[in-house]
């Protein structure tokens, strides 16, 4: 089922969907194109409005030669008919929401995200007048218990940052689309190579392109893939109105990046197995969360689901005192390990995630919801992003402080 849409093998895929050969140079590598504006063969003007796939370049932020090429790349690996670039993560996030919500809508969020999209759930969209749910989609009874006759979006995210939880993106997608309600999942740390999300029914499926698709920490971006007209839809809205695009420059640097994703998965997911492994046996590491490890508690979704359980780990510590302890060791001792936040990278990653603060800042959970957060994240977790470097060395370096 994978890549279903795909033409080609993944491999091929991320190397040459997007890329023509430049007919005036003979160019092999795709150029970067900075021009803000297109000479124009026409003389009337036209509206963004009537911006067809047909039409050609005008200005920068409707559409951009190397942000379109990366477009078509990111499409075809996920497998979807269509992709908008986006300036961060973020703008992906918040390009999703304002462009298919509006006031008097209801829309139902992951109760665990990505802090800042939990926050702009939480805080922005009621601002904006939607009615906003916020619910532990591990189990899918919970969201169909949510749904409201005026529910328009539901947004996931599987494997949820940071603890590493699971949600049933087919299940979802059923419950989203018997509503008539779209569903939109956050697919950074699986990739779109991780799980076939549009195979599974996601109508759009957001990155934040600075974490793997990037994969080497040197560019900020954002996608969101899709159905073709959802994508125009986001187009209109997102870039050529609300204006979060991507510069063609840091478009051309993820596309690199993009190039050698799958080659890069398979090694974060091989990394990340064998650290996840050790870290298993060390006795003062009291719970690892991998969903390519049997311990995981959802194991047979990420096996049903997962193609690539990829290179995110949490592990806790013990309580809070000693996760601060050892943090505070990490970042005097570390040496190939980086204590820093983000994600993705072709260097390895940690950094140590209080729950108790999490909870007042971002998530503010109650009740089960925070007995399940709990149960993954106990007081605290390391997060770990493994990154490309041997798993012998990122070992010895975690071996010096756990
Ligand atoms: C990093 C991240 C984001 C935000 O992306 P930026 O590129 O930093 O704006 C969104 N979702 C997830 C899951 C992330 O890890």
């Amino acid at each position: 089922m994978h890549g279903s849409n795909r033409k080609t093998g993944p491999m091929t895929t991320a190397i040459h969907a997007g890329e023509t050969p430049d007919t005036a140079t003979g160019a092999s590598a795709p150029a970067i194109h900075m021009s803000s504006t297109f000479i124009s063969e026409d003389v009337s003007g036209f509206s963004a409005h009537d911006l067809t796939p047909e039409s050609p370049y005008a200005y920068a932020r409707w559409a951009n030669p190397t942000v379109a090429m990366l477009e078509a790349k990111i499409a075809a690996l996920q497998g979807a008919e269509e992709c908008l670039c986006t300036a961060s993560g973020m703008a992906a996030a918040s390009a999703i929401f304002f462009t298919f919500l509006q006031k008097g809508d209801h829309a139902v969020v992951s109760d665990v995200s990505y802090a800042g999209v939990a926050e702009l759930a939480r805080d922005t969209l009621p601002r904006m007048g939607v009615d906003v749910s916020v619910v532990d989609m591990s189990n899918p009874e919970n969201l169909a218990r949510a749904i409201r006759p005026n529910t328009r979006l539901v947004h996931s995210e599987s494997p949820a940052n940071p603890i590493g939880r699971l949600s049933d993106l087919a299940a979802i997608s059923k419950i989203a689309h018997d509503a008539g309600a779209l569903h939109s999942t956050d697919a950074t740390f699986a990739s779109p190579l991780g799980q076939d999300a549009i195979g599974l029914g996601v109508d759009l499926v957001m990155h934040s392109t600075t974490k793997y698709i990037g994969g080497h920490g040197d560019a900020v971006g954002g996608a969101v893939a899709g159905r073709a007209d959802l994508i125009r839809k986001l187009r209109l809205e997102a870039s050529i109105h609300h204006g979060g695009i991507l510069s063609p420059f840091n478009a051309w640097l993820i596309a690199r990046g993009a190039a050698t994703l799958p080659l890069r998965l398979k090694a974060h997911q091989a990394g990340a197995m064998a650290v996840a492994q050790w870290l298993e046996d060390q006795p003062s590491v009291t719970k690892v969360i991998y969903p390519g490890l049997p311990s995981h508690p959802q194991y047979d979704l990420a096996q049903k689901q997962m193609t690539n359980t990829s290179g995110m780990i949490s592990f806790q510590v013990g309580g809070v005192e000693d996760g601060e302890r050892i943090a505070r060791d990490m970042i005097d001792k570390l040496k190939i390990v980086h204590y820093a936040v983000s994600l993705g990278h072709h260097r390895s990653l940690i950094f140590w995630m209080e729950t108790a603060g999490l909870m007042k800042t971002s998530f503010r959970l109650e009740g089960a919801q925070t007995q399940s957060y709990r149960a993954f994240a106990g007081d605290g977790i390391f997060r770990l992003s493994v990154g490309l470097e041997d798993a012998e060395d990122i070992i010895a370096d975690l071996d010096q402080v756990l």
